[in-house]
């Protein structure tokens, strides 16, 4: 998956903020749009990437909003060629996945409700876990950049190519796509979705689940929300989003449903709200200016205080699940 730098040839400068901004010139990796907001700092990060760690330096960068597509973007951070390399390498054990995955039988039923014909393809399959689980009704495709989980996949008798580029090798045209936790690891989501749906049957799908933006979660907890922390999440996108890359795409949305990625019990839905507040709080406090020894000596914010990164809150309801179809 090759795109263009995020901040290649642009020229006007955006709304700089002298303050935060200096003279960096950025526009959104999605529309090209100069217009946007700075939400702030995000979390440092743990110099690792797939849980590894990296020889290139992570800056964690700021997060900001674009006013014209409603996409947030982590800027600055390494281009997408970069992060090819990262994706290419890793092991296969990294995202291996054992059991089903929550969602995926709401995915199948999508599948059977939205494809034209039963020709599916996983985009980041990994090493074929998805696939291997779909019914044998089911010609499958995918596409991984680990060179490592590919190997395995094809082991396992799926068409599996490395990257975007490759795809004009697949003669065939696909009736739905699955794209389940991608495209907050993609630069320009649109500029993908494009190229994917140029690979479409008629009336062909794609299926994508992705964090939301627009759930309670994010907007209580914005920069300093655990999805965002994630040195592999650079987009992050809502439904207003969807629409807009809908028209772009000439495609509709079919269906929408915000969830899980993880539904828990509700004790540790609570953990994870408390521990994401604590942690959120003793943030904006000591970035106001409070000192740290004074948000030290409040029982919950002082542990919160020392925590290095978000608590993870896999619980909360913070995923959106949707259908964009050929017209
Ligand atoms: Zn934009």
């Amino acid at each position: 998956m090759r795109f263009q730098s995020r901040t290649a040839g642009i020229s006007t400068p955006a709304r700089l903020r002298p303050d935060r901004d200096a003279l960096r010139v950025s526009a959104c990796p999605a529309c090209g749009s100069l217009f946007w907001k700075n939400c702030g700092r995000l979390p440092e990060l743990r110099q690792t990437f797939g849980g590894l760690p990296v020889e290139v330096t992570l800056e964690s960068g700021d997060l900001l909003h674009c006013s014209e597509c409603d996409m947030y973007f982590r800027e600055p951070y390494v281009s997408q060629s970069v992060l090819n390399g990262l994706y290419a390498r890793l092991p296969a054990t990294v995202w291996a996945c054992d059991n089903p995955r929550p969602y995926w039988p709401q995915v199948l039923e999508l599948m059977l409700r939205y494809s034209p014909n039963r020709t599916v393809m996983d985009v980041g399959c990994f090493s074929g876990s998805f696939l291997e689980w779909l019914p044998g009704s089911w010609r499958k495709l995918g596409i991984e950049p680990s060179a490592a989980a590919r190997t395995i996949a094809r082991d396992k008798g799926f068409w599996v190519c490395g990257s975007l580029d490759e795809l004009v090798e697949l003669s065939e045209h696909v009736g739905v796509m699955v794209l389940c936790d991608v495209l907050e690891h993609v630069v320009n989501p649109v500029a993908m979705l494009s190229i994917l749906a140029g690979k479409l049957s008629p009336g062909g799908s794609l299926i994508v689940l992705t964090g939301a933006t627009d759930t309670v979660p994010w907007r209580l907890f914005g920069c300093d929300y655990w999805y965002c922390s994630l040195p592999e999440h650079v987009s992050f996108l809502s439904r207003r989003w969807f629409q807009w890359a809908a028209i772009k795409l000439g495609m509709s949305i079919r269906w929408v449903r915000y969830l899980s990625s993880e539904p828990t019990s509700t004790a540790e839905w609570s953990r994870g709200l408390v521990r994401a507040t604590a942690y959120t709080l003793a943030r904006r406090l000591i970035r106001k200016g409070v000192s740290p020894g004074v948000v030290n000596k409040v029982p919950l914010l002082g542990r919160a205080a020392r925590w290095t990164s978000p608590p993870w809150w896999r619980a909360a309801k913070d995923h959106v699940l949707i259908v964009l179809s050929t017209t």
